[in-house]
C-alpha cells in the first residue's frame, strides 16, 4: 500500500477515540460522589478541567503574578506576554482574522450584553426588530429585551417547531430591512439542536441585518471557525470549553468593533484623561476596562492548546455515539419523553419522566453519583412551548464513557422503583 493508500484506509476506518485515556487528564473525574465513582453529565452547565489548565493557573500565581500591560518589571512583562500569547493562541483557534478582534469578557453573558449595550444602544431605532429563535438561552434574551426597552428596538421570536427545531421558513418570512440584528445560539443548551448558522447568516445579511451567534455551547464540540460562518459576533465562555470560569470571548468583525462605543469606562480603555474630555485605546483595549483575569486568560490558552493536541475529530464521534446510544436506552425506559429530538443534535439528553419531578430525580441519580442538570436550563420560553417546567438534561463530554450512560440508565431505572 502506497503512503496515499494508508491515509485514506486510516480515515475510512477511523481509530477509536481512547475516552479512559483521555478522562486520565482529568483529575476531578478520579473520585467517589456519594460511595459511587462519579458519572459527571453535567457538561452543558460546566465542563471539567485538563491537569494541564490547573498548573496553568497555578504556575502563573506561583512564578509570574503581575498587572499586564503596565509594569515595568519582569513579572509584569512576563504576565503580559502570557496574557497577550492566550489572546493569539483564542484568535488562531477560533480563526479571527485578528488577535485584536478577541475580547475579553467575563463570559457568553457579559459578551451578549456588550454587544447589546454597545452596539445596540448606537445604532437601534424605534420599530427595529431583534429575532432570537425561541430556544434561546436567557443570557440571549434579556440583554436585548433591555436595549429594546431604551431604544423603541422589539425583539421577537423565530419559532422552533416540536422537535426543537428551528423553523427556517418562519424565519425567512420575518426578514425585512427593520431587523437589524439575528441573535442565535449555535447549539441550545437545553435541547441540543444544532441550529444551522450558516444559512441564518446568509439569509441575514441578504436584508442588512446584523448576526450574533451564541456560541457557549458549540466550541466545546467542534472547530469553530467565524471568517467561514460570516457571522458579526461570536461570543462564548472558556468555562465550557475546558479552561476556568470567569473569563470569556466576543469575536466581533473589526469595522463593527472600531465603529462600537465603550461598554464601561476605567483604566487601559483609554488612549488619555482629561477633564476636557477623554479619548479611547485602540481595539481590543477600549472594551476591556480594568484589572482582567489574568489567570483566567492563561487558562483559557492551556485549554486552547489542550484541544489543539486531541482528535477533535474523533471526540466528535465519540460524543454523538454516546448520544446516539443514550437516546436508544431513553426509547426503552417506560414513561420517558425526550425533549428536543431534533435531526441535527450535540451532546444533550433532556427528558421529562411520567411521575418523577426533574429536582427529586436530580436528587435520586445524584445519590447514586450521577451528576446531572436539572430545571428550565435558563431556557423558561421553550420549556413553555412543550408545557413542562423542566428536565432532567444529560450532556455529554468526550471524555464520557458508555459506561457512564450504562450507569445513567441504571441510576434511572433506580430512582424510577423508588418514585413508584
Ligand atoms: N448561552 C448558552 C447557550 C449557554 O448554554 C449558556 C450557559 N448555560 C450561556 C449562554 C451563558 O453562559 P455564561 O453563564 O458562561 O455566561
Amino acid at each position: 500500500m502506497n503512503d496515499l493508500a494508508a491515509v485514506s484506509a486510516r480515515e475510512d476506518k477511523p481509530e477509536a477515540f481512547d475516552a479512559e485515556r483521555v478522562r486520565r487528564d482529568f483529575p476531578i473525574l478520579q473520585q467517589q460522589v456519594n460511595g459511587q465513582p462519579l458519572v459527571y453529565l453535567d457538561n452543558a452547565a460546566t465542563t471539567q478541567k485538563p491537569e494541564c489548565v490547573i498548573e496553568a493557573i497555578s504556575d502563573y500565581y506561583r512564578h509570574d503574578n503581575s498587572n499586564v500591560h503596565r509594569g515595568a518589571h519582569t513579572l509584569a512583562d512576563r504576565a503580559t506576554a502570557a496574557f497577550e500569547g492566550a489572546r493569539r493562541k483564542v484568535a488562531d483557534f477560533i480563526h479571527a482574522a485578528s488577535p485584536e478582534q478577541v475580547i475579553w469578557t467575563r463570559g457568553t453573558t457579559e459578551a451578549i450584553n456588550l454587544v447589546a449595550s454597545s452596539w445596540g444602544h448606537s445604532e437601534l431605532r424605534p420599530g427595529d426588530r431583534i429575532l432570537v429563535s425561541a430556544m434561546e438561552h436567557h443570557s440571549n434574551i434579556v440583554p436585548w429585551q433591555i436595549v429594546a426597552s431604551h431604544t423603541g428596538a422589539r425583539v421577537e421570536a423565530i419559532p422552533v417547531d416540536s422537535s426543537g427545531t428551528l423553523d427556517i421558513q418562519a424565519f425567512e418570512a420575518m426578514l425585512d430591512g427593520k431587523v437589524r440584528m439575528v441573535a442565535i445560539g449555535h447549539v441550545s443548551n437545553a435541547l441540543g439542536t444544532v441550529n444551522p448558522v450558516v444559512e441564518i447568516v446568509r439569509m441575514a445579511h441578504a436584508v442588512g441585518a446584523r448576526v450574533l451567534v451564541d456560541g457557549a455551547q458549540a466550541v466545546g464540540h467542534w472547530q469553530v471557525d467565524v471568517q467561514s460562518l460570516d457571522c458579526d459576533f461570536y461570543v462564548f465562555s472558556s468555562h465550557k470549553m475546558f479552561g476556568p470560569t470567569g473569563i470569556g470571548v466576543l469575536y466581533g468583525r473589526r469595522e463593527l468593533l472600531d465603529a462600537m462605543p465603550p461598554y464601561q469606562g476605567g483604566g487601559e480603555m483609554i488612549e488619555s484623561v482629561s477633564f476636557a474630555g477623554t479619548t479611547f485605546n485602540k481595539l481590543p483595549y477600549k472594551f476591556e476596562a480594568g484589572t482582567p483575569d489574568i489567570a483566567g486568560v492563561i487558562g483559557l490558552g492551556a485549554a486552547v492548546d489542550y484541544l489543539k493536541h486531541l482528535d477533535r475529530a474523533g471526540a466528535a464521534r465519540h460524543e454523538q455515539a454516546l448520544l446516539e446510544y443514550a437516546q436508544k436506552k431513553a426509547q426503552a425506559v417506560p414513561g420517558l419523553r425526550v425533549i428536543g429530538t431534533s435531526g441535527h443534535k450535540v451532546s444533550v439528553l433532556s427528558f421529562v419522566l411520567e411521575g418523577g419531578h426533574p429536582a427529586d430525580l436530580g436528587m435520586l441519580l445524584d445519590q447514586q453519583g450521577v451528576a446531572v442538570r436539572t430545571g428550565n436550563h435558563c431556557a423558561q420560553p421553550i420549556m413553555d412551548q412543550f408545557g413542562i417546567p423542566g428536565t432532567v438534561r444529560a450532556s455529554f463530554s468526550f471524555y464520557n464513557t458508555f459506561d457512564d450512560v450504562d450507569r445513567l440508565f441504571a441510576a434511572l431505572e433506580k430512582a424510577r422503583q423508588f418514585l413508584v
